[in-house]
């Protein structure tokens, strides 16, 4: 197809039709509804979400939908159009009493979807660490759902299509359940909680809440300045379209690798080093306005703390870096949420900092690879106002802060520049601040 290739604006409403008439051929009878939830990027926060620091994300308008009809036999059945699981025949039908959905229980894409089910019980009676039992998502003893869903979110991309996935059949769900299709922040909030501990406890992904808020909560045009201390979310109205700018995102295509242990590995060495420092999690030995000053006292507190004996969990480099990276990443966030909640941003600055942010990334946390490196400094190369490494790394996506109209001629470059370093073409999306998961049909 030739470099650029561009993944084309999803047009939800004709995805949704499409979806129920197969959903209809499959299942033998029409859903009741269709909901969709997008994937998202983040412009600052990498590896702190679990550390309590602020995470920049905003939804794009790239979605997974579900469609669903209620059963009432207290059985969970499941189509995906885009069934990753090779080891099966293509559009295996998955099922399972809800009853039965429990950690260890479910395999492969499943899980994800099953797994909501159990979070949203989990959270209705206050088992989950949210901080109050939610009712309004407990689900009834009969209650069952055929599903059927089709993304539009690149998958393993980086751009959180396991999350797009998990929000809407949460609001799916919820809506079969109580019939609410308005779920208001409070409950979406809940919601947020029962897909993050099914990717935690189901899937057995170590994920900190960020993208799963992302998709429930985002408001169109919008930044969510996410302080996952509390999950109070503030909205950072800045949008740099108003600018002539755009966010593009370029899909490496990089196959991951390693990626679930050394996920796990950085949130064991933040946690170490937070032990050092005696704080609970590591936002608590910042101000509550983090500044440079202020990360580099602590990290010089760490570092007597270490020198003068104290014991620390696993290679003291390691750690060592991993809290570097959190707290220089805990201030690049609130330096750029400060610039996206003015009326006049400074775009240029905003743009140094998500270098800064990829610098660290690579250095510090160390999980960029040599194809998110060389895309990273391709886009800079062909005038990028900044870009960085989004999600966690070892593969995925690049988001990179562009003028609207060098969009093309940058991708062109970035093109250039994998050929000569003999990678896959990478894929190319603008995206856009969007709205959170809601009905479609
Ligand atoms: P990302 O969230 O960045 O896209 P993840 O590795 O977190 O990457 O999630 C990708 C996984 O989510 C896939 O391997 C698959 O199991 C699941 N998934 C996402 N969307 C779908 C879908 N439409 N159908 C089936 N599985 C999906
Ligand atoms: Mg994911």
């Amino acid at each position: 197809a030739g470099c650029p290739q561009w993944v084309p604006q999803p047009d939800v409403l004709a995805r949704a039709e499409l979806l129920s008439e197969r959903f209809e051929r499959a299942y033998g009878r029409a859903p009741v509804g269709v909901w969709a939830a997008p994937g998202r990027a983040n412009l600052m926060g990498e590896y702190i979400d679990y550390s309590g620091g602020m995470c920049l994300p905003f939804a794009h308008q790239y979605v997974t939908l579900t469609a669903a009809a209620p059963r009432t036999d207290g059985v969970l059945r499941a189509l995906s159009l885009q069934d990753a699981d090779e080891s099966v025949a293509d559009h295996r039908l998955r099922t399972t009493p809800v009853a039965d959905i429990a950690p260890g229980a479910i395999g492969g894409w499943f899980g994800y979807a099953a797994g909501v089910a159990w979070g949203m019980q989990r959270v209705a009676s206050g088992r989950s660490d949210h901080p109050v039992a939610v009712p309004e998502l407990v689900l009834s003893r009969d209650f069952g759902a055929d599903l059927m869903v089709d993304s539009t979110v690149p998958i393993g991309a980086g751009l959180a299509s396991s999350a797009a996935l998990e929000c809407s059949v949460a609001l799916a769900l919820f809506s079969l359940s109580t019939g609410d299709d308005a779920p208001d922040d409070r409950l979406r909030r809940a919601l947020a909680r029962a897909c993050m501990d099914a990717e935690n406890h189901i899937v057995g992904a170590n994920t900190g809440g960020l993208d799963q808020t992302a998709s429930l909560r985002s408001h169109a045009g919008e930044t969510l300045a996410l302080d996952c201390r509390d999950f109070e979310a503030a909205r950072l109205p800045a949008d740099p379209s108003a600018a002539g700018l755009t966010w593009l995102a370029v899909d490496t295509r990089a196959p991951h690798r390693l990626a679930d242990g050394q996920y796990s590995s950085r949130r064991e060495q933040c946690e170490a080093a937070a032990v050092v420092l005696s704080v609970a999690r590591l936002r608590d030995a910042l101000p509550e306005h983090p500044t440079e000053d202020a990360a580099a006292a602590v990290l010089e507190r760490f570092d007597d703390l270490v020198s003068s004996g104290a014991t620390l969990r696993g290679n003291p480099e390691g750690v060592r870096l991993r809290l570097r990276h959190s707290l220089t990443e805990m201030v690049r966030s609130v330096r750029i949420a400060d610039q996206l909640s003015s009326v006049d941003p400074d775009w240029a600055l905003v743009g140094r900092l998500l270098v800064a942010g990829h610098e660290s990334m690579r250095l510090d946390c160390q999980v960029t690879v040599p194809e998110l490196d060389a895309a990273v400094t391709a886009c800079l190369d062909a005038g990028a106002l900044g870009a960085k490494v989004v999600g966690g790394g070892f593969g995925g996506s690049v988001i990179a802060l562009v003028r609207a109209d060098e969009a093309d001629a940058l991708a062109a470059s970035v093109c250039a520049s994998f050929e000569e370093h003999g990678f896959r073409d990478p894929l190319f999306l603008t995206l856009t601040p969007s709205a959170a998961g809601r009905r479609v049909r």
